[in-house]
């Protein structure tokens, strides 16, 4: 078992929310085993792996969950003004950024687990503990943040697409599937300051069949917004009325 129960490796440098996966042949290997122990064994804490009946957290784990502090009321950024000044000089195509937790301790372990240690099964629970901590906009249905298709065959599934899925599940919001596709593959965001993100993802998304619909957008880590940004733009320009972008976590 590759987790130590309460360590929580919380460096964003390695657990980065768009960080590519770890070495395939070995990931694959790993992620498989995972797949067959989250199967066979008795649900396990996301972060530290031990068991935990009640959610995606033990108790010790969920209790270390940061809040996410108050902050620019369009894309969510942390701070003491209601609007920041990216937001002000350009405001995002999507209307609120809500996360249930800040990026780091355990939050960043589940997502780690989730993406890189090939855990598809706790999102389920996640989506469920997401679904209880943010409030969605009443009538909007669900879409996710595509994966790009060489990722997606790498890790074997769609993180954020299972997320969604069980987030919709839980808080008995429609779910769209097709709405949103990724037109063409983007290098990683890590290590790209916010402008070089705005770039990398321009016009890599397109939407359909949203007219008139209010959205929740759901990705599993939000960090400059540029990403939900790119795919609020398609979602807009195909007729959306209101996108909530939903992340598990806020990173900065
Ligand atoms: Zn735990
Ligand atoms: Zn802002």
């Amino acid at each position: 078992m590759p987790t130590t129960p309460h360590s929580h490796s919380a460096a964003p440098e390695t657990t980065g929310p768009d960080r590519g996966p770890p070495a395939p042949r070995r990931g694959v290997l790993r992620s498989t085993w995972n797949e067959i122990l989250d199967l066979v064994f008795p649900p396990r804490c996301a972060a530290c792996g031990e068991p935990s009946e009640a959610g995606p957290f033990c108790p010790v784990c969920a209790e270390a969950v940061d809040p996410v502090p108050p902050g620019c009321s369009r894309c969510g950024l942390p701070g003491p003004d209601a609007a920041c000044g990216a937001c002000l000089a350009r405001p995002p195509a999507f209307d609120a950024i809500r996360a249930g937790g800040l990026f780091g301790g355990p939050l960043a372990d589940a997502v780690h687990a989730l993406k890189y240690r090939g855990r598809p099964a706790l999102a389920r629970s996640l989506g469920a503990w997401l679904a209880a901590r943010v409030p969605l906009p009443p009538g909007a249905a669900v879409v996710s943040v595509p994966l790009g298709r060489r990722r997606r065959r790498e890790r074997g599934y769609d993180q954020a697409a299972l997320l969604a899925g069980a987030l919709a599940r839980a808080a008995g919001a429609p779910r769209l599937r097709a709405a949103l596709e990724r037109v063409r593959e983007t290098a990683p965001q890590v290590g790209r300051d916010r402008e070089a993100r705005a770039r990398n993802v321009r016009g890599a998304f397109a939407a359909r069949g949203v007219e008139g619909r209010d959205l929740v957008l759901v990705d599993d880590v939000v960090t400059t917004g540029a990403t939900a940004d790119a795919c609020a733009q398609a979602l807009r320009a195909a007729g959306a009325r209101s996108v909530t972008v939903v992340s598990l976590a806020r990173a900065d």
